[in-house]
């Protein structure tokens, strides 16, 4: 049987995928290997929305080229959105690639392969408007075990000026509401129990069934009603479009984790407009309210974009006074790197210096530990449902869990307590960005 061995960068969408691309290479007859030296494919999943990122695949694709060196047949491939955006000069830059493979064309890999195997040099990177990848399921031995993704959504119709999604994965398409049920079911018979349903503006989605338009909130009903699935959560919905009806299912639905991940970017109003993100701050604010006034509990974690395209000192103090006032669980930051084709990139000027992005970063990052820490430090002497999705990193006597508010726990593994079971948990003391707690009641379902 031949083998496949991929590996995976980027976002949650990049994760899905490549459970996707395992699903179908499993079902046309291929193996899953961990191990690069015996594998007749190796595809990299890939991430274009930082050039760090890049350059990190760049130097993986060279060092794995070397298996192709050892007489065998081997096809090197690469797929996702690196493959879409650098998909003219990614064979010249680098020969030793067989395979260049859009988002969009993943239900050709078999056959992309097989010609590939005949020395052919393939690219398919033509986007598709109306790919969703309906009637395909996952690899049923997919990443994160207890916790699989599904992807509700794929593109994005928003492009703002930084980011090079749209011309990466095209226009926002949705998945039908009776196809993401059934995907959720699927998962659910294969011992998942929480499923991410995933997209680039999640809260944006909208289907047309029957005639009719369904919205987010009746779809997060519609997948709570999904028997085996204990819990729901989304990622990530934009801060517009948001809207109350999506807010009231989240604060209805018990099994819809009271977690939220809202990207602010930055928290100055014309770094906003430039950026093209369209609301501001005081829009931000009054949904970080609402969701707040409907779940008191809600975790609300966020994206921050430092040093984009003329942001000054001011600007930025105005990120680190929003920051330090909204109060984040946690936070993914970044610097700017301007990427080809995107708005900012034609229009305008990347000028802040390389050593001011990295000191404002490293500013931001040393402000949202101080924040974390904090919220962390008040959930000692809490008692939570943790669901329980690995061994820990640290000891295999121990397990990686998290919360409702998706805030990680470790805890010692024993009768009752291990993957897959929902443990309620003592939270007896907090670290920077974990907690640590002792399991009180084992669940008893079997
Ligand atoms: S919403 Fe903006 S940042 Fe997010 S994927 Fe779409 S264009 Fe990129």
């Amino acid at each position: 049987m031949p083998t496949v061995y991929v590996e995976t960068y980027g976002c949650q969408m990049n994760v899905a995928d490549t459970d996707l691309v395992l699903g179908l290479l499993e079902r046309a007859g291929y193996a899953r290997t961990t191990d690069p030296a015996c594998a007749d494919v190796i595809l990299i999943n890939t991430c274009a929305v930082r050039e760090r990122a890049v350059e990190r695949v760049r130097g993986r694709a060279s060092s794995l080229a070397r298996y192709k060196a050892n007489g065998r047949r081997v096809v090197l491939g690469i797929t996702g959105c690196m493959a879409e955006h650098l998909r003219a000069e990614l064979r010249q830059q680098a020969p030793y690639v067989d395979l260049v493979v859009g988002p969009d064309s993943y239900r050709r890999l078999p056959e992309n392969i097989e010609r590939a195997l005949r020395g052919e040099a393939v690219q398919d990177t033509e986007l598709d408007a109306h790919e969703t990848y309906a009637g395909l399921d996952a690899a049923r031995a997919g990443s994160g075990g207890v916790t699989r993704h599904v992807a509700i959504q794929r593109g994005c119709d928003r492009f703002c000026a930084f980011c090079v999604v749209p011309f990466t994965r095209g226009r926002e398409r949705a998945t039908v509401p009776a196809e993401v049920v059934r995907q959720v079911r699927a998962l659910a018979v294969n011992g998942c129990r929480e499923v991410q349903l995933l997209g680039q503006t999640v809260s944006s989605y909208r289907a047309s069934e029957d005639g009719r338009e369904v919205g987010f909130a009746e779809l997060l009903r519609r997948v709570a009603a999904v028997e085996g699935i204990d819990r729901i959560r989304f990622l990530s919905p934009y801060p517009l479009g948001f809207t109350a009806e999506v807010i009231a299912a989240m604060a209805e639905l018990p099994k819809v984790c009271k977690q939220v991940h809202l990207p602010l970017q930055s928290a100055a109003d014309a770094v906003l407009a430039r950026m093209r993100r369209g609301y501001t701050l005081a829009e931000y604010r009054a949904l970080v309210e609402n969701l707040r006034r409907a779940m008191p509990a809600i975790a609300i974690t966020t994206d921050f974009l430092v040093g984009f395209c003329g942001e000054s000192e001011a600007e930025f103090a105005e990120t680190l006074t929003a920051l330090a006032e909204i109060r984040f669980d946690n936070a993914f930051m970044f610097a700017y790197s301007e990427r080809q084709g995107t708005l900012a990139a034609r229009q305008l000027s990347d000028d802040v210096p390389a050593a001011t992005k990295q000191r404002r970063l490293a500013r931001v990052i040393d402000e949202q530990r101080k924040i974390t820490a904090e919220i962390y430090a008040t959930q000692v002497g809490r008692h939570e449902r943790v669901l329980c999705e690995s061994p820990s990193r640290r000891s295999p006597a121990e397990l990686l869990g998290r919360t409702d508010a998706f805030r990680p726990v470790i805890m010692a593994a024993g009768p009752g307590v291990t993957v897959g079971r929902l443990v309620d948990v003592v939270i007896e003391r907090s670290g920077p960005g974990t907690l640590y707690g002792r399991a009180l009641a084992p669940e008893t379902r079997s």
